[in-house]
C-alpha cells in the first residue's frame, strides 16, 4: 500500500467543502476589491527564491524542495506565493506601465519542515498583491480586505501592526538596535547572536522566552521613524480607528529583509492552540527593483488556508436538485433519459436499481435532494412521472414533457 508522503495529505469530503467554501468567500472579496486572478507555475528558477525570500532565511537554507531537473536547471517548488507574482509582474514588463495592478492567487506551496499540528509540507495559501500604489490608504484597504474575508467566514482575530520604516530611517534604527543587542549578547540565544551580525531586526522576533525578556526594553522602531513613515503610520492607525477595525501595535512584528518597509501586519488567532498568525503581510516597495524591475511600490498579504480550516464552518446547504428512481426494471431507461436533460442545470442523482417508493424516498433524503422523482407501473402507462417536493411535501404526477419544461 502506498500512502501520501509525510507532511502531505489528500483533501476530500468535509475538508474539501470547507476549502472550497474558503476559496469562494476569499476570491469574491478579492474581486470586489478590484483584484484579478493570477496563476503562476509551482516550479520556478531557484534563484528567484534565493533573491526574494533571502539566502539567510530558514526557508531558503533548510526548507526548499530544490532539485536539478533533467535539463540541468536548478529549480524549486515555490515555498511561498509573492516571489512568483512579482516575477510575473516583471517578466511581463508591467513595471514599465503607468497602470496599477491588483492580483490575487491561491495554490499549493512546499516547505520541507518538521510536520506539526496545522503545518504541512504541502500547504495552501491565498494571497493578494497590489502594485503601483504608494498611498497609505492602500495599506489600510488591504487590511480592510482581509478583515472582510474573516468577518464573512466568522473567524475571530486580533490585528497586530507595526511600521518597519524606510531606507531613510531604518539604518539609523538598526545601528541603535545593534548597540543595544551587543550589550546583551551573553544573555541571548545562539540564533540571536548569529542574527546580530546577519539580520539584527529579526532578533526582535525570537520566540525564546529568555530572549523575549531580555528584549523587553529594546529600542522601538516606531519611535525612530522619519517624518514620512511616522505620518503614514499615524494615518493608518486613524483609518483603522475610523472604520472600527481594532488593532494593537506590536513593535516586535518584523520581517527581516531590506525590501520590506513601512506597514507590516499580522492577523492572529487564539482559537488554534497557541497564538498563531492566520494572515500576514505588508509593504515591500523595493522588491520589484530587487528582482531587476523598475522601482514600484507594492503591498500584499497571504492567508494560510490550513491554519484557518478548523475555524471554518460551512453554512448548511439547502436541499437541491433531483433524485430519480424507477419502481420497475422497464422504467430505468426512461429515468436515465429524463435525468440527462435535468443534469444540464440541476444537481441530479440516478438510482439504477428498481426499488419500492419508500426506498427511493429514503435515498432522496440521504443525498439531500429537493425533489424525489419516480416512475412506476402507472406512470409508465400514462407517460407521467411522480414528483415529490421534499421541502413543501407537495406531490404530483406530471406529464413527462411538462416535467422537462419545469
Ligand atoms: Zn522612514
Ligand atoms: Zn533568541
Amino acid at each position: 500500500m502506498i500512502n501520501p508522503l509525510r507532511g502531505m495529505k489528500d483533501l476530500a469530503f468535509d475538508d474539501a467543502k470547507k476549502f472550497n467554501y474558503f476559496l469562494d468567500v476569499a476570491s469574491n472579496v478579492a474581486k470586489n476589491y478590484g483584484y484579478s486572478y493570477l496563476e503562476t507555475p509551482i516550479l520556478e528558477d531557484t534563484a528567484l527564491f534565493k533573491r526574494s525570500v533571502g539566502e539567510s532565511s530558514d526557508i531558503v537554507n533548510k526548507e526548499m524542495y530544490q532539485f536539478i531537473d533533467k535539463g540541468g536547471n536548478d529549480v524549486c517548488m515555490r515555498p511561498e506565493g509573492t516571489a512568483g507574482v512579482v516575477r510575473f509582474f516583471i517578466s511581463n514588463k508591467l513595471d514599465r506601465q503607468p497602470a496599477k495592478y491588483k492580483l490575487y492567487y491561491h495554490g499549493p506551496m512546499f516547505r520541507y519542515e518538521r510536520p506539526q499540528k496545522g503545518r504541512f509540507r504541502e500547504f495552501h495559501q491565498f494571497g493578494c498583491e497590489s502594485f503601483g500604489e504608494a498611498s497609505v490608504y492602500e495599506d489600510y484597504t488591504i487590511i480592510e480586505l482581509i478583515s472582510t474575508i474573516f468577518k464573512k467566514l466568522n473567524i475571530g482575530y486580533t490585528l497586530e501592526i507595526n511600521s518597519l520604516g524606510c531606507k531613510e530611517c531604518m539604518p539609523a534604527y538598526r545601528d541603535t538596535l545593534v548597540s543595544f543587542l551587543d550589550a546583551k549578547k551573553e544573555n541571548l540565544c545562539e540564533d540571536c547572536n548569529r542574527r546580530i551580525l546577519t539580520n539584527p531586526i529579526r532578533v526582535l522576533d525570537c520566540k525564546n522566552p529568555n530572549c523575549k525578556e531580555q528584549l523587553a526594553d529594546a529600542p522601538k522602531i516606531t519611535t525612530s521613524l522619519c517624518e514620512s513613515c511616522d505620518r503614514d503610520f499615524e494615518k493608518l492607525k486613524s483609518l483603522l480607528e475610523l472604520n472600527g477595525i481594532d488593532y494593537t501595535v506590536n513593535s516586535n512584528l518584523v520581517r527581516g529583509l531590506d525590501y520590506y518597509n513601512k506597514t507590516a501586519f499580522e492577523f492572529v488567532s487564539s482559537e488554534i492552540g497557541a497564538q498563531s498568525a492566520i494572515a500576514g503581510g505588508g509593504r515591500y516597495d523595493r522588491l520589484v527593483e530587487f528582482l531587476d524591475g523598475k522601482p514600484t511600490p507594492a503591498i500584499g498579504f497571504a492567508i494560510g488556508i490550513e491554519r484557518v480550516m478548523d475555524l471554518i464552518e460551512v453554512p448548511k446547504q439547502e436541499s437541491s436538485g433531483y433524485y430519480f428512481g424507477a419502481m420497475e426494471e422497464s422504467a430505468i431507461d426512461t429515468i436515465v433519459k429524463i435525468a440527462k436533460d435535468k443534469k444540464q442545470d440541476s444537481r441530479v442523482y440516478v438510482e439504477f436499481v428498481a426499488k419500492k417508493l419508500k426506498a427511493h424516498l429514503k435515498g432522496a433524503d440521504k443525498i439531500d435532494a429537493r425533489f424525489c422523482a419516480v416512475i412506476g407501473e402507472d406512470e409508465l402507462k400514462s407517460g407521467t412521472i411522480w414528483v415529490k417536493d421534499l421541502v413543501t411535501k407537495e406531490e404530483n404526477s406530471i406529464k413527462i414533457e411538462d416535467f422537462l419544461k419545469q
